[in-house]
């Protein structure tokens, strides 16, 4: 944000800059849930840029804010936790999907024993510790399987539906564990693509009063440029 608005500004003609936190949507389709997080609190940190901007060009300076879409159905709330949420145990993990998923498919190509996956798991995630971590049987079972089918071990037999509604095509050890540990926390997904969910419009500064709430997603450039007086 800083190096855009440092290139972008002038004076005279006034400038556009469009800037995405687009590693959320990728976290999103993974569903991995603190990998969300982070790169969250990153573009909270541009847009608290763009709003020091904003603070010494109050008068002739709009920040607009909003999602092109919601993606992965991310819900606060899982049939398995009831009322209960426990975000505090989403810190134990400390690598996102990506990075462990990667790892992962080298790592299994020298056909390590459960145990020993179960130890990176461990490491990398928090889970299979003692009390709110500790891996319930039916968790356990997830994750031989996951295990099993990434060793493409010929005992696991999953159908085309199964493999897709259980990994999506991402790493299967991975993914089943974001899965255990944004369910233990109280998190659920509904899906690994963009949903139809809507997103709404924030927006601070010169015309604001006119770019809040819901819109029908070709109204905001209109309305962008009728703001900014451009046909
Ligand atoms: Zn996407």
């Amino acid at each position: 944000m800083k190096k855009g608005i440092e290139l972008l500004y002038n004076e005279d003609k006034g400038f556009f800059l469009f800037t995405e936190g687009g590693k959320i949507d990728w976290a999103d389709h993974a569903n991995d849930a603190v990998s969300n997080i982070y790169e969250t609190l990153a573009l909270d940190a541009a847009i608290g840029v763009a709003m020091e901007f904003y603070s010494q060009h109050p008068d002739e300076t709009l920040i607009v804010f909003t999602g092109d879409h919601e993606c992965g159905g991310l819900t606060l709330g899982f049939a398995g936790t009831h009322y209960e949420s426990a975000f505090q145990l989403m810190q134990n993990q400390v690598v996102s999907f990506e990075t462990f998923g990667l790892e992962m498919r080298e790592y299994m190509k020298s056909n390590p024993k459960f145990d020993a996956v179960l130890a990176k798991l461990q490491e990398n995630f928090g889970i299979g510790g003692e009390g709110a971590l500790k891996l319930s049987e039916y968790e356990t079972k997830r994750l031989k399987e996951a295990y099993l089918f990434a060793k493409g071990d010929k005992s696991v037999k999953l159908s085309d539906e199964e493999k897709h509604l259980f990994y999506g095509g991402y790493e299967p050890l991975t993914v089943t564990t974001t899965h255990i540990i944004d369910n233990k926390a109280g998190v659920e997904w509904a899906s690994y693509s963009h949903t139809a969910l809507p997103v709404p419009v924030y927006s601070m500064g010169c015309g604001s009063n006119q770019m809040e709430g819901y819109f029908d997603n070709t109204d905001i450039p209109n309305t962008m440029m009728r703001l900014a007086n451009l046909k």
